[in-house]
C-alpha cells in the first residue's frame, strides 16, 4: 500500500491500524435471516469475527450490552457520531444503528475477517469507506415469507412488523447494488452459499463439522 505524500490532503484511512484481512457486509431486510445465517457462517468458517454494532434501541429480552449490541443513549450516539467514531451509521425504524470504528480496528488487529450485519443504508456507506469490503444481500423467497418470519420471531409488535415490511420494500429495490445475493429459502442451502462466498474470498478450507458440504480430502 502506498503512503500519502507529506502534506497531502488525503482523508485519513478508515482503519488507521491497517485494514482487516477482509470485511464482509451482510445486508438485507430485517427478518430475512441475516443473524441466523451469520451464526451458521461463523460455525463453518474459521477466522471470522462478528462486529458488535451500537444502537439506541432498547435491549430485547435476553440481549446483553457489549454482546448483542453496544446499547447507547440517543445523546451518547449523536456525540460519538459527531466525533467521527462510526464507520457508518443510519436511522432504522426510528432508532440509530452504527458500526464503531474502534470495533473494526480491534478485530482487524487480530487478523481475522470481520462480518458486519447491517441494513442497506449502512451497507452503502461501508462500500464507500472500505471499498474492498465484500457485500452480500440476503433476499427472502417472497414477501409473505419475510412477513411470516418477522411475526414468527416474536420480537416486534404488529405495527413494527408493518413498518419493517415497508422499509423492506425499499431495501429489496437495492438488491442489485451488492456483490452477491443469497436467497434465504432453505436455511441449510443458504448458509452454505454464504459460507462459500466467504471461503472463496478468504481462500480457506471448510471447517470440519461433519456436515454434508463439499470437502477437500487430503
Ligand atoms: P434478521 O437477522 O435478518 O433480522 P433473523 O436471523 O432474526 O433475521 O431471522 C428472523 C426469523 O426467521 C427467525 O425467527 C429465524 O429463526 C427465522 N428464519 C431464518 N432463516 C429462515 C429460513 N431459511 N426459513 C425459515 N425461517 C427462517
Ligand atoms: P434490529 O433492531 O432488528 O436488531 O435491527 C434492525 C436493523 O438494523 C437490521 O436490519 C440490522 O441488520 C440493522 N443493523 C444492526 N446493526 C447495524 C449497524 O451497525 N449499522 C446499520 N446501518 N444497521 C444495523
Amino acid at each position: 500500500m502506498q503512503a500519502n505524500p507529506p502534506g497531502s490532503q488525503a482523508e485519513p484511512p478508515v482503519l488507521p491500524g491497517g485494514p482487516p484481512k477482509k470485511v464482509f457486509v451482510v445486508t438485507g431486510p430485517s427478518g430475512v435471516g441475516k443473524g441466523t445465517l451469520i451464526r451458521g457462517l461463523l460455525e463453518r468458517v474459521p477466522g471470522l469475527d462478528l462486529s458488535v454494532s451500537a444502537t439506541t434501541r432498547a435491549p430485547r429480552p435476553g440481549e446483553d450490552d457489549g454482546v448483542d449490541y453496544h446499547f447507547l443513549t440517543p445523546e451518547a450516539f449523536e456525540q460519538r457520531a459527531a466525533a467521527g467514531d462510526f464507520v457508518e451509521h443510519a436511522t432504522y425504524s426510528g432508532n440509530r444503528y452504527g458500526t464503531l470504528r474502534a470495533e473494526l480496528e480491534r478485530r482487524a488487529a487480530s487478523g481475522h475477517g470481520v462480518v458486519l450485519e447491517i441494513e442497506v443504508q449502512g451497507a452503502r456507506q461501508v462500500r464507500e469507506a472500505v471499498p474492498d469490503a465484500i457485500t452480500v444481500f440476503i433476499a427472502p423467497p417472497s414477501r409473505e415469507a419475510l412477513r411470516a418470519r418477522l411475526v414468527g420471531r416474536g420480537t416486534d409488535a404488529l405495527e413494527q412488523v408493518d413498518e419493517r415490511m415497508r422499509t423492506a420494500e425499499r431495501e429489496l429495490e437495492a438488491r442489485g447494488e451488492f456483490d452477491h445475493e443469497v436467497v434465504n429459502d432453505r436455511l441449510e442451502q443458504a448458509t452454505e452459499s454464504l459460507a462459500e462466498i466467504v471461503r472463496q474470498t478468504l481462500n480457506t478450507e471448510p471447517a470440519n463439522l461433519g456436515g454434508p458440504e463439499e470437502r477437500t480430502h487430503p
